[in-house]
């Protein structure tokens, strides 16, 4: 019997080999891909206005055209002063798309004034499994920490240097990766999606 396929929307090497070690740890046998193998396919314009609902439509937009079970996530940070903002503008925050320096910069302006208690936040992730047929499901994972005053660490992305996860004194960014992943939002949504697509695909 030949191994299932399922494909992972996303061309960042890293989410793929971060999602097949805990497919295999869920003793899953799964020939995962990433988008890339087939370029192809467009990206998707991400007009959700909730992780879950952008994770859905390119998990969606890809089971359709390549006929596979799709895997896609949705991800960002979210401050409960700002009432959970950046959120899904989490990327482009400070206009440019990727621009992280930028995005964290501007983010620490606007928290200057808001002391230590009330300095809350949060990594959000959605993981989506959409099949050919339109069967769908979603899961969220958290990661939940407190902002600095200043980025510290080199390491990660994003809003890594100034995410404290709480228990920690380290930020996300002085993690090591193994670290990071092992309690991150992206790792929880993806551990919480591996028994669905046991249940739905084996
Ligand atoms: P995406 O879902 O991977 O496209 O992430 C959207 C944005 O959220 C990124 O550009 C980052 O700004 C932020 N983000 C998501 N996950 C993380 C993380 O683990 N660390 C830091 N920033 C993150």
């Amino acid at each position: 019997m030949s191994t299932a396929r399922l494909i992972l929307a996303t061309r960042n090497a890293h989410k793929v080999t971060e999602l097949r070690a805990i497919l295999a740890d869920a003793g899953l046998d799964f020939e995962l891909v990433g988008a890339d193998a087939y370029p192809e396919i467009p990206d998707v314009r991400e007009t959700g206005v909730t992780f879950a609902e952008n994770a859905l439509l390119k998990a969606h937009t890809l089971a359709s055209a390549t006929g596979l079970p799709a895997v896609a996530d949705d991800s960002g940070l979210s401050v409960d002063v700002l009432g959970g903002a950046p959120g899904i503008f989490s990327a482009r925050w400070a206009g440019t798309h990727g621009d992280d320096r930028a995005n964290l910069e501007l983010l620490l302006a606007q928290l200057g004034d808001i002391e230590e208690p009330h300095r809350g936040a949060h990594f959000a992730c959605a993981a989506a499994l959409a099949l050919p047929d339109g069967t769908e499901r979603v899961v969220e994972g958290r990661l939940t920490g407190t902002l600095r005053h200043a980025p510290a660490g080199s390491g990660g992305f994003g809003y890594d240097p100034i995410l404290q996860p709480l228990g920690e004194t380290r930020t996300c960014a002085e993690m090591p990766a193994e670290e990071k992943n092992a309690i991150s939002h992206r790792g929880e949504a993806f551990r919480a999606l591996a028994p669905v697509i046991k249940e739905l695909l084996n």
